[in-house]
């Protein structure tokens, strides 16, 4: 098939799909990541890597950064001191260091002390809420890579970081004006997702590569939303158990990959007056009656339910997750003496989408980003967001 044929079979493929997308594309492709966003930043120390900086303070040019220059901000009052090699360049509201494409920079907290990281693109300093306020204003590629590592760890294997990149870039699309209300798209937390700067582990460059663009649809070819978790302890949840709403995506599946991994099962003892007086307290369960005490103490899950039954009244497992923060809400209860209960739970996490454990586990075992993928979303479809931009601009 010659390339034309195939972008007009694309098109008439996507032509159902742009006005859902379009609310959700960034066609520039460069997101302003809040960094470090969790601390309250007074002091800090950069200096470039590689590439060259422009430095822009308060609009003007106050130099190159050499390779070989170490700069200094810090919070004075209302604005930002800035020094370089220990020379004093002044006080300023706004600090920009505009890089040249493919520049990267080590940024060092200095109050609070913490490790030195490593940055690409341009970084952006002001004065928010009493503190520095640093954005990272990067190219969506290279924060995706960030957020491979940081979300699926290092050393792991090419397929899995292929699924992890293509579910932080989906996210990444869907979530990119989460913070808009405060002047940037994404925080660098788990609120948002976990992004620690450049990714060390060289597979990931591969992974980011391999999949450039893709994105995972639901059958209406809406950005899905990309929900995973650590070990789903043999069988993935529904949406609507957990979130309340249903999706065609999050459909429970049986998943044997995920047993034999180390967030497969969990343990809690707890005193048996504590539990029924929790039960009683928070939830109204009669645990004065025999009938009631008996299924409180006694409660099997071999499949997920969402309820712990206990005469007449049905408690939610999500919340007894919250509450007593457990690691998940597959768990069964037995009594293990006579003042004490034994929680033995499986799993780790909501139990939604995507088990981590269980796809490193399938992509060491053979199967492909794609198999992966199709498992744990159901009615999906990986489309390449290039590609649509590519129609935009005809
Ligand atoms: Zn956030």
């Amino acid at each position: 098939m010659n390339n034309k044929l195939k972008i007009i079979i694309s098109i008439l493929i996507s032509v159902g799909l742009f006005t859902s997308l379009t609310s959700f594309y960034v066609p520039a492709e460069n997101l302003q990541i809040r960094l470090f966003a969790h601390l309250k930043v007074s002091s800090l120390q950069l200096n470039t890597v590689s590439g060259k900086y422009m430095v822009l303070a308060d609009g003007n040019s106050v130099g190159q950064n050499a390779l070989e220059s170490v700069f200094k901000l810090t919070l004075k009052g209302d604005s930002i001191q800035l020094s370089q090699d220990d020379k004093l360049l002044g006080n300023f509201i706004y600090i920009k260091f505009v890089g040249n494409g493919n520049e990267e920079i080590k940024v060092k907290l200095i109050n609070p002390d913490r490790k030195a990281r490593i940055y690409e693109n341009n970084l952006s300093f002001s004065v928010s809420e009493e503190y520095i306020r640093i954005i990272n204003d990067v190219v969506l590629d290279n924060y995706i890579g960030g957020v491979t590592e940081a979300e699926a760890g290092s050393r792991s294997n090419l397929e899995f970081y292929k699924v992890q990149a293509i579910l932080a870039r989906t996210f990444a699309l869907t979530h990119i004006n989460k913070h808009v209300a405060e002047g940037f798209s994404l925080c660098d937390q788990v609120h948002c997702q976990a992004y620690y700067g450049k990714p060390k582990d060289l597979t990931i460059f591969k992974a980011i590569e391999e999949t450039k663009g893709k994105v995972v649809v639901d059958e209406n070819l809406n950005l899905i939303v990309a929900a995973f978790h650590s070990n789903s302890g043999g069988q993935t949840a529904n949406s609507e158990d957990v979130w309340g709403s249903r999706t065609s995506y999050l459909r429970s599946v049986s998943d044997s990959f995920s047993i034999k991994m180390p967030n497969a099962k969990w343990e809690r003892r707890m005193l048996t007056d504590d539990w029924l007086t929790y039960l009683k307290l928070k939830h109204n369960v009669p645990t004065e009656l025999a009938g009631a005490k008996s299924e409180a103490l006694n409660f099997k899950q071999d499949q997920r339910k969402i309820f712990l039954e206990c005469n007449n009244s049905r408690v939610p497992l999500k919340n007894i997750r919250s509450d007593l923060q457990l690691k998940s809400t597959f768990f069964s209860i037995s009594e293990i003496n006579k003042d004490s209960v034994l929680f033995k739970g499986r799993g780790y996490g909501h139990g939604l989408g995507m088990c981590q454990e269980g796809a490193m586990r399938m992509s060491k075992s053979g199967y492909n980003y794609i198999q992966i993928l199709n498992f744990y979303y159901k009615n999906i479809q990986l489309i390449d967001l290039h590609k649509l931009s590519f129609f935009k601009d005809e």
